[in-house]
């Protein structure tokens, strides 16, 4: 009990920071704040990143100079505003969404927010959308962000080897999942899929990276980040 108490009141202070920083440092207008509202309406409510991970993912597009970047996991398109508006317009974002709903609700958003013109939304299984762009040959992404079903995350780094350059950089979302990503033996498919990713990244030369944990208003997770060296 007491434990239970004391986790409740680290969530709450947790989100009280989170909210500290959001208003001091971050803001969001309208339109980020129709998007989060929006996403109640999607498959997953609540699903996106917090506003401070938002503006995250833009200062580092904004570091790289990314110019061209590819998400998985599109939602209600909370995310896809804060990257189309770090890469601006002359940039592209492509985001790959299985629902249609969703995506419709995402369109909605980013024709709210200005960035329409410069953001594809691809319906479909996002391995299969990805492995299409190989396919057509399209110029590597600088920046990519993978928050999609955690146990597709091997195969959507693998699609994503095969469409970035040395330079890139990945971002894997929800890496860390209240702690269980520690259990080798966890039968849940999302921590194996982000376990396997996370291996595969050790392994692969052509990469360097790390993985951080965050509390706030997401609760306890995480992020790997990931650059591509050669
Ligand atoms: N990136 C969004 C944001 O922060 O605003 C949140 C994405 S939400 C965590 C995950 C999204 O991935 C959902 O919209 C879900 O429908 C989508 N998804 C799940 N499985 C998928 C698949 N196989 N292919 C493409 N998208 C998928």
């Amino acid at each position: 009990m007491r434990g239970e108490i004391a986790v409740y009141e680290s969530e709450r202070v947790w989100r009280d920071v989170d909210d500290y920083f959001v208003e001091t440092l971050v803001g969001e207008d309208e339109a980020l704040v129709g998007a989060r509202e929006s996403g109640r309406g999607s498959s997953m409510p609540q699903a996106e990143v917090a506003p401070n991970q938002g503006r995250l993912l833009a200062l580092l597009c904004g570091m790289v100079g990314a110019r061209r970047v590819l998400e998985f996991g599109t939602l209600a398109g909370y995310s896809t505003v804060w990257l189309a508006r770090a890469v601006g317009a002359e940039g592209r974002v492509t985001s790959l969404e299985l629902e249609a709903r969703n995506a419709d609700i995402a369109r909605g958003n980013l024709e709210k927010a200005g960035v329409a013109e410069w953001v594809d939304v691809v319906v479909g299984p996002a391995a299969e959308s990805a492995w299409r762009l190989v396919e057509e040959g399209v110029e590597p992404y600088d920046f990519v962000f993978i928050d999609a079903d955690k146990p597709s995350n091997p195969e959507y780094l693998k699609a994503s080897l095969a469409l970035t350059r040395v330079g890139s950089v990945i971002v894997i979302d929800n890496v860390v999942r209240n702690g269980a990503v520690v259990d080798d033996g966890s039968s849940d498919e999302r921590v194996r899929g982000v376990r396997a990713v996370l291996d595969d990244i050790a392994r692969d030369g052509r990469l360097e990276a790390t993985a951080l944990q965050t509390v706030g208003a997401k609760g306890w997770d995480g992020f790997a980040i990931v650059r591509r060296v050669r």
